[in-house]
């Protein structure tokens, strides 16, 4: 399949049964891998993030596309997830962004081939301790975000202690950007001297880890220094930016639509209320089409009438509180509106398009957000590409 398709089949030849749904574009998001590795030297690896489902695309199916567009490594935030891929036969190394705490966990990230992410003497003993063979696993170094990760002054000695424990081999060393996303470089400038910095040092040593990473998304858009051997993309490869000013580096295509259909439509007088609360009251005869998704899908509540769907390939306005399973449109002025029209919430419908930064001003939020919290109870339907 072609993956300028686009999203049209969808709605015009195999309209999906489902009340609502999150179409994702693969084809979209091999465009993006494309375009991001066009950036990087040939030999910088792309690790592609599919934590939280994927930000909401479906992990594997995102997995599968992004290695075959390049990528060598995935990364995950959860045990569970990383099982996921396994099971589903993905093979590639696969970091878990956070460290086994429990026996249980230290011996499911073995059977499973999980490197997990270490921060202390302590996670690493308890790796070592497991006696289960070598455990690869990726330094955590604290230069700034003060999150997870021991401190930047302590890395050197933390190494050295890892690297004489029986059962770990130290495969990776990271650290992760506060502030990549802003126009104020200083933080990032600053945490990219306190890792490079250490590198250096540890070089001079003779110690190389054999992956050095430290880029997301924002800084591998804006700051190539930020590479090293790998870069660990998120947001980007699903066609999004992680702040409006990096718009221009280069042109990514967002990869999900957010579709639900009509399910009834009538005509209200004037003055009517509408849904709960009544926030919403008709100034004028008016017709509403009530539309199959709501905020126990993820159409988050505080949006209630303040976005616009699209109808038939027009914006029309959303009305009234909206609902868990439910919510309201005003489709007065588009009169052939009815009963199984599918309504686009995010994405393109002909000319016309919704782009989940209309979504990430009204709530005052970042697209992660939002694309995490689009319910599971969404089917994810795939399109673009043929899986392998
Ligand atoms: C989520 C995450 C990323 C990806 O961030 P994006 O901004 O989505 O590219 C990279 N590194 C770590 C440690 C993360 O937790």
């Amino acid at each position: 399949m072609s993956s300028d398709q686009g999203l049209g089949w969808a709605a015009d030849r195999m309209p999906p049964t489902h009340r609502a749904w999150v179409e994702v574009d693969l084809g979209a998001i091999r465009h993006n891998i494309v375009a991001i590795r066009r950036l990087l030297k040939p030999s910088t690896q792309f690790m592609s993030v599919v934590k939280a489902d994927g930000y909401g695309h479906g992990a594997v199916a995102v997995a599968r596309t992004a290695l075959s567009a390049g990528a060598s490594w995935l990364a995950v935030a959860t045990i569970e997830e990383g099982i996921q891929l396994r099971r589903a036969g993905i093979d590639a190394p696969i970091l878990l962004f956070g460290p086994a705490i429990c026996t249980e966990e230290v011996e499911t990230l073995v059977e499973y081939r999980l490197q997990p992410t270490v921060c202390s003497l302590d996670q690493a003993r308890r790796l070592s301790a497991a006696d289960l063979g070598s455990i690869q696993i990726h330094l955590k170094v604290d230069t700034g975000m003060t999150r997870l990760g021991v401190a930047w002054q302590e890395a050197q000695e933390l190494l050295s202690a890892i690297r004489v424990l029986p059962n770990v081999t130290v495969a990776g060393l990271y650290s992760h950007l506060a502030t990549a996303d802003a126009i104020d470089p200083t933080t990032t400038l600053e945490q990219f001297e306190r890792f490079a910095k250490l590198v250096n040092t540890l070089r001079r040593q003779g110690i190389r880890p054999p992956l050095v990473h430290l880029a997301n998304s924002a800084a591998t858009l804006t700051f190539p220094d930020t590479y090293f051997d790998l870069v660990r993309i998120g947001l980007a490869q699903y066609g999004l930016y992680p702040s409006s000013h990096l718009q221009t580096v280069v042109a990514l295509r967002p990869a999900l639509s957010l579709k639900a259909r009509i399910v009834f439509v009538k005509t209200v007088p004037p003055g009517t209320g509408v849904s709960y609360g009544h926030t919403f009251r008709t100034g004028h005869r008016t017709r509403l089409a009530t539309v199959s998704i709501g905020y126990g899908d993820g159409v988050s509540r505080a949006l209630s009438n303040g976005i616009d769907f699209l109808v038939r390939g027009r914006r029309v306005r959303q009305v009234g509180t909206i609902t868990m399973d439910q919510c309201l449109i005003d489709v007065t002025d588009v009169r052939e509106a009815c009963e199984g029209d599918i309504v686009t919430l995010l994405g393109r419908d002909g000319e016309e398009q919704i782009s989940i930064a209309e979504w990430v001003e009204r709530l005052k939020t970042i697209p992660y957000e939002i694309l995490t919290t689009l319910s599971p109870r969404l089917p994810r339907i795939v399109c673009g590409e043929a899986v392998v």
